[in-house]
């Protein structure tokens, strides 16, 4: 019998790491021996002042349902965070918690967007930006991030692409696949374009904390304005290394956030009272693991990089933050998804086709660096092998 499922499933997508990840595993099952670099997710342990906080609420019973919108504690710490980071004031009110930084995008989406609303978004992106987008029955409105500028986006195709229908424009900085940061003057100059629009910004700032040059990225949230059009999307995840607590947090104006806590209640009820807890040590707790794990990743960078550029065909920007590498396969000759099967297959390095985040990713691969460096440069050589 076949089970009729709602069409509204049906427009819904995957993440490609989850499934390369499966097919990485049934290789390993049959005694191969693979270097996983296709998922997105730090290869370091919860600070353990962190896991202590977590297992002091446990037996403190933090064990009950919360406040729907998240700990009173943690969105005070939160908001103090967020005043140091942006230099922005913002009230605790304005600020919701979820398990995960993902409800956060999905309930902003599903509490802003119509059927037929344009939503302007980066790719190759985050694949769940246009899941989402299709799922709410809006247009998707890619936007095409240039290799050349630093991954980031031509303004003058982001104008073209603007019209009465543009509801939302999604921004992701540091990027997820391409490492890429967008300038504070390309901030600055959409902040001018959009000011007067009636749209707002969804502001993917997970990765924000994970850079390297000298400046931390600019969010668009801390120019005059533009706070009340923007929606702050953060957690835990990466910077503290807790993918597996779920815990997030969204940044947004009250009545945005009226909407999404009736989201929650229809779903979650709340996010983990013991893991709030925790994200409190995390956030009020000394930062040298943050800081040495992105030390680690900025050593990996560089010779991973390093490394893939003497790949004959390869050509890799050095990213500016987040922890993957977005080389530009080209020069191989071979398309992005047959070559990430064939490095799959043949050299055991499992790594993302660019086209898993969109059809601008055709002549890129994505390559997570949350793996130790000898193993990452063993990738390097085993790749060689394979393209030559
Ligand atoms: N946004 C981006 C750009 C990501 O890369 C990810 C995770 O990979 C998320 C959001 C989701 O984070 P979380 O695991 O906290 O839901």
């Amino acid at each position: 019998m076949t089970l009729p499922l709602a069409a509204r499933v049906s427009r819904l997508g995957v993440e490609g790491a989850f499934d390369v990840l499966a097919r990485a595993r049934a290789l390993e099952a049959q005694g191969r021996n693979i270097i996983h670099l296709e998922i997105g997710e730090p290869d370091f342990e919860t600070p353990p002042h962190v896991i202590e906080a977590g297992k002091r609420a446990l037996d403190e019973g933090w064990t009950h349902y919360g406040p729907t919108q998240g700990d009173p504690e943690l969105r005070a710490a939160i908001a103090q965070r967020t005043a140091a980071t942006h230099g922005i004031t913002v009230d605790p009110a304005e600020i919701c918690i979820t398990p995960g930084a993902k409800p956060v995008l999905f309930f902003s989406m599903l509490a802003l967007v119509e059927p037929d609303d344009e939503v302007i978004y980066p790719n190759p992106g985050f694949p769940i930006y246009e899941s989402l987008i299709r799922f709410c029955r809006a247009t998707p409105v890619p936007v095409p991030l240039v290799e050349s500028r630093g991954f980031s986006f031509d303004l003058d195709i982001l104008r073209d692409k603007l019209s009465p229908r543009t509801r939302l424009i999604i921004l992701n900085s540091p990027q997820n696949p391409t490492g890429g940061v967008i300038p504070a003057a390309d901030i600055r100059a959409l902040a001018d374009l959009i000011c007067d629009r009636d749209l707002m910004v969804l502001s993917d700032e997970i990765y924000a904390r994970i850079y390297f040059g000298d400046e931390p990225p600019l969010s668009i949230a801390s120019l005059p304005g533009m706070q009340r059009k923007t929606i702050i999307c953060d957690g835990f995840s990466k910077l503290y290394a807790m993918t597996g607590w779920r815990l997030g947090y969204g940044i947004m104006p009250v009545p945005l956030i009226e909407a999404v806590n009736k989201l929650m209640v229809n779903s979650n009820s709340c996010t983990a009272s013991f893991t709030q807890r925790a994200g409190i040590a995390a956030l009020t707790g000394p930062q040298d693991s943050c800081d040495q794990m992105v030390a680690e990743f900025r050593r990996r960078r560089d010779a991973f990089c390093a490394g893939l550029n003497t790949i004959q065909g390869f050509r890799c920007p050095i990213p500016d933050g987040a922890f993957y590498a977005f080389p530009n396969i080209t020069g191989t000759g071979r398309r992005s998804k047959e070559l990430a099967d064939a490095l799959l297959q043949e050299a055991g390095v499992a790594c993302l086709s660019g086209t898993a985040f969109g059809d601008y990713g055709e002549g890129y691969l994505r390559f997570s660096i949350a793996n130790s460096l000898p193993r990452l440069m063993e990738a390097v050589e085993r790749i060689k092998q394979v393209v030559r």
